[in-house]
Formats: structure tokens, C-alpha cells, sequence
């Protein structure tokens, strides 16, 4: 099976697997309540079954593999669902995106499970400002695990802040020192609308280019953008260890350098994360016989993928919060 593409020529080697979607924390511009469970709602998908999907998405050529949420550690047998996304054939990156609640005490449990890459969501140096945000005064705790990551060797570890206008936007020179010695991708992410958050967006999103200006400003050069990069533009500059990355979605272009598709926590393929539709994959994953099947229902999708998002024109799709569909 040749690997996927679609119409407009881009491929998708790269897929997130959301595992769950209840999530410990309370990010403002997330989950401002805290996640409230819908008793009606099916449980994520079992090991068994993210074992066949990932075999269908490996016979279409994918390789690297994040597993996210919601909060993947609030659920019991992440270690678990890890090992069974290592041993996926084909897949040579395992990357994961938390909170970091749990990385400091479980670090080691889910590098030996395979766990080679980690994004951390770290959205303020400032103790106090990132307990406002995510409703947790836990940034030490979090920042230890970070530390904890480096020396053990981990292959990647990046940051992920969400930049809040009059909030953490201010932040920069702190995050230089604090990158000076850390060989660390920080990715500064614009804040995105989604179905749930309007007001908060219209008060707090600021344009990530004001934060580019300040960097080419300071020395930081722009990398050029490698064949199968994803959309993040990469800045780096001699006199620092860590580099930073800035995720402009309503910038121009954003949609060109797409390589990624998501499954949510109960098997629904989303082929954009601000997409009209969901397409239920569970059916297809419930014996290995299926898998021929499966890897023709996905095939068979990507071609209803649309060439961009409709963010600009504040169409969110079925998205409430990006912890629905694993961000
Ligand atoms: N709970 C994990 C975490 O926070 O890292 C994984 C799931 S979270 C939905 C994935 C990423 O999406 C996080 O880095 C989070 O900050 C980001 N995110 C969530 N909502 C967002 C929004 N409206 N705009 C931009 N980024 C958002
Ligand atoms: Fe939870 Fe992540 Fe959403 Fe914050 S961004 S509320 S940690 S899912």
C-alpha cells in the first residue's frame, strides 16, 4: 500500500492519537471548569484496539506516533497503551504531550515503555501567573520532570506555551535564560478559537509575529523550513542551547505544511482539527481480520480533506476544546 496523500499533494506520516479525554487541569483558554464526564459517552478505545488502528496506520506509511489527550496521564494504563504504541510496526518516533503532572514520577516507567519524545505544556515561568492558567500551582514540580527528561536522555523535549495577551506575552526574557543552557524546543503557540472559548478568545489571543519581530530583533534567525517539518517556523541563535518554534495558525500558508492527521479517544479519524466531520473508526477495530478494511476507510477519506482550516472566518468545526480531540 502506497503511502497517503491527498489531493493537494500533501502526506501524512504523522498521526495523534488522542487517548483520553478527561484532563486533571484547568486551562483557561482549554477546560476553564475542569473536565466534566458525559456518563453517556463510550470509554476511549481499549489496548486491542489502538493496536489494530496503528497497524492500519502503518500500513499507510505512518512512522511517528503522539499519543495525547485530554491529559494521556490521567489515564491508568498509559504505561501500557506506550509499550503497545512502541511495538506498532513501522512507528520510529513516540512522542507524547502532557501536562506534566505525572512526568517527574513516571518518567522512567514510560521511557522504558518506549517513550522517546515529550512535549510539555508550560504555559508560564511564573509560578503564580501559571497556577491563574492552569488552576494547578504545581510549575516546579512540572519544570523538575522537564530537568528529570534532559539528563535522562530523552531524544526530544520541547515546551509548549500558548501565548494569552496580557497574560503570559510578556514572558520572553525569562524564557531566554531559561533556554540559554536547555537543549529544549520551546513552541510558542497562538491561541486558536474553538467552539467553547469565543469571548476568551477575543480577549486574550495576540499574533505570534509580534513575538518574531522581538526575536529577529534579538539575533534569533528563522531555520529553513526541512521537507517534512510541520508547520511550526524553527528559530535558533548561536548563543543558546534551545531553540524556539512558534505555531502561527492564522498565518498564511499554515495549511500547506499539514502532515498530520488525529484520532479521537473513541476512534472518530478527524482529518483536521477544525473539521466538519468525524469519521467513526471503532467498527473497523474490532478483530485483526478488519484490517484490510480498515486501511481502505481511511485511504478512502483523505480526499474529503479540505486545503485549510475556516479559523479566520471563526468556523471551529465540531471542536468545543482542543481536549475533545487531543490538541
Ligand atoms: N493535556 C495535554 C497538554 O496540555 O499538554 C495534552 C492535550 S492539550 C489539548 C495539547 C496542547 O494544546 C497543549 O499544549 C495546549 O496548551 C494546547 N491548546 C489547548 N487549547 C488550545 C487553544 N485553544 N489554542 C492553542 N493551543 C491550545
Ligand atoms: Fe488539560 Fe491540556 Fe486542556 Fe490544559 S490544555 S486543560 S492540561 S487538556
Amino acid at each position: 500500500m502506497s503511502p497517503l496523500a491527498d489531493r493537494y499533494g500533501r502526506r501524512f506520516p504523522y498521526l495523534r492519537l488522542s487517548v483520553i479525554p478527561a484532563c486533571n487541569f484547568r486551562c483557561t483558554y482549554c477546560l476553564p471548569h475542569g473536565y466534566h464526564a458525559d456518563p453517556h459517552a463510550a470509554q476511549p478505545l481499549s489496548l486491542a484496539e489502538i493496536a489494530r488502528l496503528l497497524r492500519g496506520f502503518a500500513e499507510l506509511g505512518m512512522h511517528k506516533l503522539r499519543i495525547t489527550g485530554g491529559e494521556p496521564s490521567v489515564r491508568h494504563d498509559l504505561t501500557e497503551v506506550l509499550r503497545t504504541a512502541a511495538a506498532a510496526p513501522g512507528v520510529t518516533k513516540l512522542a507524547m504531550t502532557t501536562n506534566g503532572s505525572l512526568l517527574s514520577r513516571r518518567l522512567h516507567e514510560w521511557m522504558d515503555a518506549g517513550l522517546n519524545a515529550i512535549n510539555v505544556s508550560v504555559d508560564s515561568l511564573d509560578r503564580a501567573n501559571f497556577a491563574r492558567i492552569t488552576g494547578h500551582d504545581r510549575l516546579d514540580d512540572i519544570l523538575h520532570g522537564v530537568d528529570m527528561a534532559l539528563g535522562a536522555g530523552m531524544a526530544s523535549v520541547k515546551l509548549n506555551a500558548v501565548l494569552l495577551r496580557g497574560v503570559n506575552d510578556g514572558e520572553l526574557p525569562a524564557w531566554l535564560d531559561y533556554l540559554r543552557e536547555r537543549r529544549i524546543g520551546l513552541r510558542f503557540i497562538e491561541l486558536m478559537q474553538t467552539g467553547d472559548n469565543l469571548a476568551f478568545f477575543r480577549d486574550r489571543h495576540v499574533r505570534a509575529e509580534l513575538l518574531e519581530t522581538q526575536l529577529l530583533e534579538s539575533g534569533w534567525q528563522l531555520l529553513p523550513r526541512a521537507a517534512d517539518a510541520g508547520p511550526a517556523r524553527e528559530y535558533r541563535h548561536a548563543d543558546y542551547a534551545g531553540r524556539i518554534g512558534i505555531i502561527a495558525p492564522y498565518s498564511k500558508d499554515f495549511c500547506s505544511g499539514c502532515n498530520r492527521l488525529r484520532v479521537t479517544a473513541t476512534g472518530d479519524l478527524r482529518l483536521c482539527l477544525f473539521g466538519e466531520f468525524g469519521i467513526p473508526l471503532r467498527p473497523l477495530l474490532q478483530a485483526d481480520e478488519q484490517l484490510e478494511d480498515l486501511v481502505r476507510a481511511i485511504g478512502g477519506q483523505i480526499g474529503r480533506k479540505e486545503q485549510g482550516h475556516f479559523l479566520h472566518e471563526g468556523r471551529t468545526g465540531i471542536t468545543p476544546h482542543l481536549a475533545s480531540t487531543g490538541g
